[in-house]
């Protein structure tokens, strides 16, 4: 069914079952590469507070949990080209393993500058997990990009953390923009 937020309207993209298995096996993989560490894994909020929380509890070895909050966007849905660090990372990762948890990864400018933030601090190893990833649109080439959940087009979508103008990070599926609507 689709839904309308403030002046858009959007319709149903990826469903929550869908997420989960592939959160499942994302998990899994991790569970995997790392198994004799003890990772950092740092969310980039706002955007990726519900795929972290569903992530973290397919992770089943011993790991850290932290957060950072960038901000690229402000509200609409093109990217403004401006980043502050609202929130910067307040644990030591010097010599760590660092996963970065992702919602989305678009341009790839937030990504860029994150990444070099954390390198950095040097930990011994930095791997990202985005929960999308919007190849068409991507600026970079990023050999951390390890765990991907869907590669998109080059859509706008909302839910499951992703908000339009604040708003729709509590639904549980993905939505994408309909049709032609102008972007705000
Ligand atoms: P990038 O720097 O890669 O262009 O953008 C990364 C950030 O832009 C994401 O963390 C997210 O906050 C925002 N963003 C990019 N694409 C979308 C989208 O389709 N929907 C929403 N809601 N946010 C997006």
């Amino acid at each position: 069914m689709k839904i309308t937020i403030d002046d858009k309207t959007f319709e149903p993209f990826i469903e929550y079952s869908m997420i989960e298995k592939r959160i499942r096996l994302i998990g899994i993989q991790m569970n995997v590469d790392y198994e004799d560490k003890v990772p950092v894994f740092i969310g980039v909020l706002n955007g990726a507070f519900m795929f972290m929380a569903d992530l973290m509890k397919e992770i089943h070895i011993g790991c850290e949990t932290t957060f950072v909050k960038l901000a690229s966007y402000h509200g609409g849905t093109k990217s403004s080209g401006m980043l502050t660090e609202e929130f910067p990372l307040s644990m030591d990762i010097k010599g760590r393993d660092v996963v970065i948890i992702e919602d989305i990864v678009d341009t790839g400018r937030t990504l860029k500058f994150l990444l070099d933030k954390i390198k950095s601090l040097e930990p011994a190893s930095v791997k990202v997990a985005t929960l999308l990833l919007k190849p068409e649109a991507l600026e970079y080439q990023f050999d951390e990009i390890e765990f991907i959940g869907f590669e998109i087009a080059n859509d706008f979508v909302v839910g499951y953390g992703l908000d339009y103008k604040n708003l729709g990070r509590n639904l549980q599926d993905i939505y994408r923009l309909c049709g032609q609507q102008l972007p705000g």
